[in-house]
């Protein structure tokens, strides 16, 4: 008999991992406190005190921009109304174009489409899974407005070198940070090299406050923008004295005085959280290094990766077997990974269709910009063939188990040979 768990040996992982929480008893604390104080909110619709904010959502951003050396932060609601407010304030509307990855979370391509414009997918590196810099070079166009790049999984896109090209060609850079807090390239913050940088609180992240998001910026304009919309920018706009009009209609994306107080006490350990991942996912690259047909994260010279993913590559003709059949026998050894990540966005059927505003096809009945399946070959080829990823912001590992984690990756690449045409079985 096999000694894999997935044809009845013992699992190598014997219990299943716990979940990874990062909610104490001092964020419960803060969040009582600001219930027992009455005033849940200090957001005013309005220009009058209030209009920026209540008094701990002031002091979070005020932290936030400390510990990340930005001059403003703006909070939000979420990532997703993070990129909406970027992409406004980036004075981005109808006829423009907005260059973006396809392996990323929807809202990244989806928040040109709030104000009119269309998204231009550029391909991904196939080590670092972010936007290949000399695809968007070729992708930039008189009608690009701007270029959001994702730190995907944690590791830095080429920000450097993209914020370079961009004011060489008089566009704005946006950073979807959303999967990156304290990644680094060449000893700045992921988040804070582009013009804006949005960060995501939401449950899933390293850190949270159930849903939120953070957008960094050293411009002091753009920072006014985005304020402007996310609290009602049309009613304001006299009175704050802003005379370019263009996006300055608002939204409500204001949180909360108890997520602001989450927030706070999340910022404090974000560094204890953010390394025990890191760690983790260090000790698996180093151990499972070199094994035939498996390629562990890479990271890029001068880069810090906080690892939201450990996103292994699996060369199917060298390991011979799938990674599909790999994935199931590493689940049935209780070392949790998928195959893939999202589907390349354009394959979505809001651009296969071409149907977002209205029923008429806006915006791209404006646009040439097409969406064919193909379109970009290196991320079709790492989502449908090699991606397999394991997420640590979902497990709690300590040394001692990420040691069974290796065990049980060692055990089935070991006994491969037995995988093949697992699908058929
Ligand atoms: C999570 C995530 C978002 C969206 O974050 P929300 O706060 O849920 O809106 C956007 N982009 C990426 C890359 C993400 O991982």
């Amino acid at each position: 008999m096999s000694e894999l768990a997935i044809f009845g040996g013992k699992p190598a992982v014997p219990e299943s991992l716990p979940r990874y929480c990062s909610i104490g008893e001092a964020e419960a604390q803060a969040v009582a406190r600001v219930v027992r104080s009455g005033c849940l909110s200090g957001f005013y619709g309005s220009w009058r005190k209030g209009f920026f904010g209540g008094e701990l959502v002031h002091r979070f951003e005020r932290e936030w921009s400390a510990r990340f050396g930005c001059k403003h932060t703006v909070s939000v609601n979420s990532a997703t109304s993070g990129l909406v407010a970027a992409v406004g304030a980036a004075g981005v509307g109808p006829g423009d174009e907005v260059i973006v990855p396809p392996y990323t979370m929807s809202a990244t391509a989806v928040s040109p489409l709030a104000y009119g414009a269309v998204p231009v997918f550029a391909d991904i590196e196939e080590d670092t899974f972010c936007i290949d810099r000399d695809d968007v070079a070729r992708k930039i166009s008189p009608r690009t407005r701007a270029v959001i790049a994702v730190n995907l999984f944690g590791h830095p896109a080429r920000l450097h070198e993209l914020r370079a090209l961009c004011e060489e060609c008089g566009i704005i850079l946006i950073e979807d940070n959303a999967q990156g807090p304290l990644a680094e390239e060449n000893g700045k913050y992921a988040g804070t090299i582009a013009h804006i940088g949005v960060f995501s609180l939401n449950y899933h992240k390293h850190i949270h406050t159930g849903e939120g998001g953070m957008c960094c910026t050293d411009d002091d304009r753009l920072a006014l923008r985005m304020q402007l919309i996310r609290n009602h920018a049309e009613s304001v706009v006299e009175q704050a004295g802003v005379d370019d009009l263009s996006n300055m209609f608002g939204f409500n994306l204001r949180i909360t005085e108890m997520s602001a107080a989450v927030g706070i006490e999340q910022l404090k350990s974000i560094d204890r959280h953010v390394e025990a991942r890191e760690r983790v996912c260090q000790k698996l690259s180093t151990e499972l290094s070199g094994l035939a047909g498996i390629t562990v994260p890479v990271v890029r010279a001068g880069c810090r990766h906080v690892y939201y993913l450990w996103s292994v590559r699996v060369d199917p003709a060298v390991l011979g077997c799938t990674r599909e059949a790999f994935a199931k026998a590493l689940n049935a050894e209780g070392f949790p990974v998928y195959c893939g990540y999202v589907r390349p966005l354009y394959l979505l059927p809001l651009f296969q269709k071409r149907m977002a505003l209205g029923r008429q096809g806006f915006p791209f009945s404006q646009s040439e910009v097409r969406y064919d399946s193909g379109l970009c070959p290196v991320c079709e080829r790492m989502h449908f063939r090699e991606l397999m990823a394991y997420e640590p912001t979902n497990w709690d590992v300590d040394e001692d188990t990420a040691e069974l984690l290796i065990m049980a990756f060692r055990k089935v690449h070991a006994h491969r040979a037995e995988l093949v045409g697992l699908e058929d079985k």
